[in-house]
């Protein structure tokens, strides 16, 4: 017998493909059922791990097959009930997403097709193309406008700080490094609200975050402009060398805005990179009721967004659009790797390649889940559910200002409202982090908390749209009655 002609039999093919897509079928119609769920508020937003689940999956690294039926019964009863509950209506905490149907089908393929989008020659790059035309177009930036798709905004903007160090240096920084001589360093400038992501990017670039100005902010929120111009002008009479202005388009704290015209001409003054984190803020340019708050965020040089946030696309999809695509090529683009070579009319035609716009190399196809959400919804939708999470927190406000009991700590932007429940000062940080660790185990309503001029607050931060009046009163409900009950123990 000719055992040459016995092809390998591939170990990791379904042996049975018509079980394989009864059992696929079953999947896809649970998670339909737990998204149509979702929007009806039933069930706790999030509940405590409880330790038997927490075990339930730890085991030592399997050598045999499991069915996977039986390993898709243990997601179903063991991971789905016990996530963090950020599709679920009563989810308020942090800057999260609540996830489509779309967003999951779109998944779905992207995972089918397992496209590597680090370069050559196929369709799923040239939809990564259409999404970076699309936000040039909606930025009004040039057509040689450049983008890349990254994890999120933390990524996005150590991108930025990259493409601005180069710039500021010349390529010939990437081979000798940064040599920050003491007295002369590049210094950058972002308000004292920007994310800590701004500070540990200039940490990864070798710059130093202590080279980062963190500039006070005015009443609104908004970096003071004119104490930026100061820094900037005592830095350079000291020797050092501004390269880079961050502005922030809404801060993760309350959703404030940096002056962006301002930030803009600053930059144009002193020939400094302007680099907006736009991280969910940037897209308030679809709503038309909150365009003009970002107004002259058109001008930036770079801009870091999430598509993850405000636009629900599913986990992770950061994305980075910078005005010059010879800035960003000048950051990252490598001639001399043979392996990576290109040629013309084959599969690695189709130079530059997106592993010539950023760090890496093998990336998953993010594109076609944002593509398709921006197709299928439209920027009209997508643009009016962005308006109305900032309706939402216009009426938590009003609910909040109605009763005496409770304080807003700070002015409504756009969509996060921050409060707490009125106590003498020196019980107020342990009656409302009680408040909120018990609001969160009750299932109702997921806020966070932050800080505001010192003072903790209860932090609702309205991204999802399926949020409705009745859980933002149970929270307001929620909240007065423990808030009593806490009081009277603590004060007693
Ligand atoms: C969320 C956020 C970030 C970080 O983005 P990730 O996607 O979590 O990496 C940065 N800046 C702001 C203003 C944010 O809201």
């Amino acid at each position: 017998m000719n055992t040459e002609s016995n092809d390998w039999k591939s170990p990791l093919e379904p042996e049975d493909w018509g079980a394989l897509r009864k059992q696929g079928h079953a999947m896809l119609d649970e998670m339909f059922c737990y998204l149509q769920r979702a929007s009806t508020g039933r069930g706790p937003v999030w509940q405590p791990i409880p330790p038997n689940v927490r075990h339930s999956i730890i085991e030592s690294l399997p050598q045999a097959p499991c069915a996977l039926e039986q390993t898709y019964g243990l997601f179903r009863d063991s991971i789905l009930p016990f996530s963090v509950g950020n599709t679920h209506p009563g989810f308020m905490g942090w800057v999260h997403g609540a996830g489509t149907p779309v967003g999951m089908l779109a998944e779905m393929l992207a995972a089918g097709l397992n496209a590597n989008l680090g370069g050559r020659d196929h369709m799923p790059i040239e939809v990564e193309r259409q999404v970076v035309r699309w936000m040039s177009q909606l930025f009004e930036f040039p057509d040689s406008a450049s983008g890349l798709f990254v994890t999120g905004s933390s990524m996005a903007n150590f991108i930025g700080v990259l493409v601005a160090r180069t710039w500021a240096c010349g390529k010939s920084i990437r081979k000798q490094g940064v040599q920050q001589k003491p007295g002369q360093e590049l210094v950058a400038y972002a308000s004292t609200a920007a994310h800590g992501c701004i500070s540990r990017a200039m940490d990864m670039a070798g710059l130093g975050s202590a080279n980062l100005r963190l500039i006070a902010q005015q009443p609104d929120g908004a970096v003071d402009i004119q104490a930026m111009r100061r820094a900037i002008q005592e830095d350079l009479a000291s020797g050092c060398s501004p390269f880079l202005i961050v502005g922030t388009a809404g801060t993760v704290d309350v959703g404030a805005i940096d002056g962006m015209s301002e930030l803009a001409d600053l930059a144009a003054e002193y020939n400094v990179h302007f680099h907006v984190d736009g991280a969910f803020g940037a897209l308030c340019v679809l709503a038309p009721d909150l365009a003009n708050k970002v107004a002259g965020i058109q001008r930036a040089d770079s801009i870091a967004m999430d598509f993850h946030k405000w636009l629900h696309v599913p986990y992770d999809a950061g994305f980075i659009l910078v005005r010059s695509r010879e800035r960003q090529l000048a950051a990252f683009a490598e001639t001399n790797q043979s392996y990576l070579a290109r040629e013309r009319g084959g599969m690695s035609d189709g130079s530059p390649w997106p592993c010539d716009l950023g760090p890496d190399l093998s990336r998953g196809f993010r594109a076609l889940k944002t593509w398709m959400t921006l197709k299928v919804y439209g920027t009209e939708r997508l643009g009016k559910s962005i308006s109305e999470s900032c309706e939402r927190a216009r009426y938590l406000a009003k609910l909040i200002e109605r009763s005496d009991e409770l304080e807003l700590l700070a002015p409504v932007n756009l969509n996060i409202v921050c409060f707490r429940y009125r106590t003498v000062e020196t019980l107020s940080e342990n009656v409302n982090s009680c408040l909120l660790l018990a609001l969160q185990r009750s299932g109702i309503a997921a806020p966070s908390s932050t800080r505001i001029s010192g003072k903790y607050a209860i932090r609702a931060a309205l991204f999802n749209h399926r949020t409705s009046r009745a859980q933002l009163e149970s929270l307001v409900d929620f909240v007065v009655m423990q808030g009593r009950e806490l009081n009277n123990v603590g004060t007693s």
